[in-house]
């Protein structure tokens, strides 16, 4: 079967150039796929030619020599027709107007799916601040992908980009160079990519250090020559050894990557001659046996290097790898480092993660892309079993399936945070004053409610305003220890410096109250007084006082030397409602202005405020000192809860009558309930926002009017 031809016939401007590609990639996949896959992959490159027609790269060549060339490098790898044809669709929704709907109702949703999160990775944007957070970039990468394969085609349209790229300014090579060895070289070695990690290592060496690597290149070229042929002549002799033992492989001469190269020589400072007159080989054999038979092998061919023999079969390296290492003393003392391994180990090392989404003609199973990647991981789990390093491991599997999400400042910089994180969360950890005074926030530009849970890469922007303080409530939803602390932290302050305030008014009405005040206590008798009491600092005893913990008239008292058990008449400290946390309002009698009201000094809280008629008061003649009179302020701006029950006949309606006309009567309902329903009437219990005792009267006279209400009273019936 010749598709090419009947394709290329088919397509406008086609090219000889891409003639060759086309029939490379079909006769590449032919050797592994069956023909109805084949014919898929087919489609997706009439698809795309269509879609980039017209399109050229910067070297001049049609556009879709590109995508071409990508899914060749995953045909190489043998991955699966839907990984191929995504290659080959991978630019389609950037760089045309190809609706990501068309692919899906064309290819299907899964290759859809592929492409739209390859468009997704290549809008993200790495930027020169980032340099520092290439770690939490390269995380956030994986964290945003569902499918591995994403990043194996992404994988391969970097490196082939990478080998694209002398036709571009030198200032872009240079950040694209950088890019590569800081994100995507790392994530390939991170999934056990060898090969595409060695290839992007190189190339991005190249592009971002063209001088040192041609001056490396230069060095190695010229030692090469000599090179060869005592690789030759070595490779020979290990073949003759092992022929005469009957022990069937394969021996390879390694050359060493430039890059390994050169971050081994700026690592250990190493000159060039040291490191590259090392020569190394590989044998591939059938099967683990083998392996150890051809070490014994070797080691009796050449002296072997005391201390280098590593047995990675036994212990893999973390990321899964296997293989036996050995240096030995070659002719004239050259050392030769040999790895010896079998061929499915080479395959592993080479593919990683990959190695599971390679064409297998009896593979049926159906498991989703996660299941996969978790399927690459756990057998890395059982490599690993006898090894001892687990944290490669460990930070595979947080980042592929992570419990953080990564998110942007409008700055463009990454921040980490848990699973489930709200603006708040983020605002607190750009800077605990921004989350103390945030008043909303943006999500790519948007306005949303500051409880608003984020996703993987948004772009947040917290807005705050002066004077603005936290919500206590929001420790409901946040979902970091930073934030939670750093509210809680908040709200305890605020209480300390609430407190502070109170306990100097009670103090200072005490005093009055004995013909004195702090004033003309003085600083002196302050001081001694608080070394008596063993404290330090005057706000500490002022807090104490404005917590209930210590009594202002016996401190009072105290301050001025009376030591009798007279008890003067008390002034009242006057009530403004503003006092915040330190001053409550009791909840079994719901004191507004206007009642007659007493206050309970309770340790730890403040001062507790109910109405003379409460039976609470009962506790008054057991602990007089710890109540004290309070008055109102004349003026208060602000509502007060108060509880009404209104006794009614039955009546369709009679709820929504009742709550509407406390509505016209300005007032607001916080809850509602029905204590006591019988034949012919209910009792319904309100809790009311009102300004005062005036307020709640007029509220209780209008509910009165309706025909069907038999009583309105505050006191419980
Ligand atoms: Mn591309």
């Amino acid at each position: 079967m010749d598709y090419a031809a009947t394709i290329l016939a088919k397509i406008p401007g086609t090219s000889s150039k891409l003639d060759k590609g086309l029939k490379r990639l079909l006769e590449s996949l032919q050797a592994y796929m069956p023909a109805e896959q084949v014919e898929q992959v087919v489609r997706a490159y009439e698809f795309g030619a269509t879609a980039h027609s017209g399109q050229t790269r910067m070297s001049g060549d049609p556009f879709i020599s590109h995508p071409l060339a990508v899914a060749q490098i995953l045909a190489d790898m043998h991955m699966d027709s839907q990984a191929i044809a995504a290659a080959i669709l991978h630019d389609v929704i950037e760089d045309t107007e190809t609706p990501i709907a068309e692919l899906a109702e064309q290819f299907g949703n899964e290759i859809a799916t592929l492409v739209d999160g390859v468009s997704k990775l290549d809008q993200m944007q790495f930027t020169s601040r980032a340099e520092a957070q290439a770690e939490s970039f390269r995380k956030m990468m994986l964290a945003m992908i569902e499918d591995i394969r994403v990043i194996l085609v992404k994988l391969a349209d970097r490196l082939h980009n990478m080998k694209t790229m002398d036709s571009m300014p030198v200032d872009k090579q240079a950040r694209i160079a950088r890019e590569t060895l800081e994100i995507y070289a790392p994530i390939a070695n991170r999934l056990g990519i060898n090969h595409m990690k060695v290839d992007l290592e190189d190339l991005g060496f190249r592009y971002l250090y063209p001088f040192r690597y041609s001056v490396l290149d230069r060095a190695l070229k010229r030692s090469k020559g000599s090179q060869r042929q005592i690789v030759k002549k070595i490779s020979e002799h290990f073949r003759k050894a092992m022929e005469q033992e009957g022990i069937e492989g394969e021996v390879i001469g390694r050359e060493k990557h430039l890059y390994s190269i050169y971050k081994k020589m700026a690592e250990k400072k190493r000159l060039l001659g040291d490191i590259v007159d090392v020569y190394g080989f590989r044998i591939i054999v059938n099967d683990v046996n083998t392996c150890y038979q051809l070490l014994g092998l070797v080691h009796s061919l050449y002296k072997p290097m005391p201390g280098r023999f590593k047995d990675y079969i036994a212990i893999p390296r973390v990321n899964g790898y296997q293989s036996l290492h050995t240096t030995l003393f070659g002719p004239k003392g050259l050392p030769l480092e040999v790895q010896i391994r079998t061929s499915e180990m080479n395959r592993l090392a080479e593919a990683g993660v990959a190695a599971h989404w390679q064409y297998k003609a009896e593979d049926k199973s159906a498991a989703t892309p996660q299941r996969r990647a978790r399927e690459w991981l756990a057998r890395l789990m059982e490599i690993q079993e006898s090894g001892s390093s687990e944290e490669f491991l460990e930070s595979v599997k947080v980042d592929l399936f992570p419990d953080k999400i990564y998110v942007f400042t409008p700055k463009g910089d990454i921040m980490p945070l848990p699973k489930g994180a709200t603006t708040v969360d983020f605002a607190y950890a750009v800077h605990t004053d921004i989350g103390n005074r945030c008043v909303a926030a943006k999500i790519d530009r948007n306005l949303v409610p500051l409880r608003t849970t984020l996703q993987n890469s948004q772009t947040v922007e917290i807005i705050t305003a002066r004077g603005a303080k936290p919500n206590p409530n929001w420790v409901t939803f946040v979902t970091s220890a930073k934030a939670r602390s750093a509210i809680r932290h908040y709200m305890k302050k605020m209480r300390s410096s609430e407190s502070i305030d109170l306990g100097k008014r009670l103090l200072d009405r005490s005093l009055k109250d004995l013909g004195s005040s702090l004033r003309k206590v003085g600083k002196v008798r302050m001081r001694e007084a608080l070394g008596e009491l063993g404290l330090t600092d005057v706000n500490e005893l002022f807090e104490q006082l404005g917590l209930g913990e210590r009594l202002a008239p016996l401190t009072a008292r105290f301050l001025i030397g009376m030591h009798d058990d007279a008890q003067p008449e008390a002034a009242s400290l006057v009530i403004a409602g503003t006092e915040g946390v330190v001053v409550s309002y009791a909840k079994c009698c719901y004191p507004i202005p206007g009642d007659d009201v007493m206050g309970y000094l309770s340790s730890g809280r403040g001062v507790v405020i109910h109405r003379n008629s409460c039976g609470n008061l009962i506790n008054f003649r057991k602990q007089p000192e710890k109540w004290i009179s309070v008055s109102w302020e004349e003026e208060i701006d602000r509502d007060f809860s108060s509880q009404i029950q209104v006794e009614a006949q039955n009546k369709t309606g009679l709820l929504a009558e009742v709550a509407a006309v406390i509505a016209d009567s300005d007032s607001n309902i916080e809850q509602v309930s029905v204590t006591d329903r019988h034949e012919d009437g209910s009792i319904l219990t309100f809790l009311l926002q009102v300004k005062d005792r005036i307020h709640l009267a007029r509220i209780m006279r209008n509910i009165k009017k309706m025909p069907n209400v038999l009583r309105v009273s505050r006191e419980s019936a």
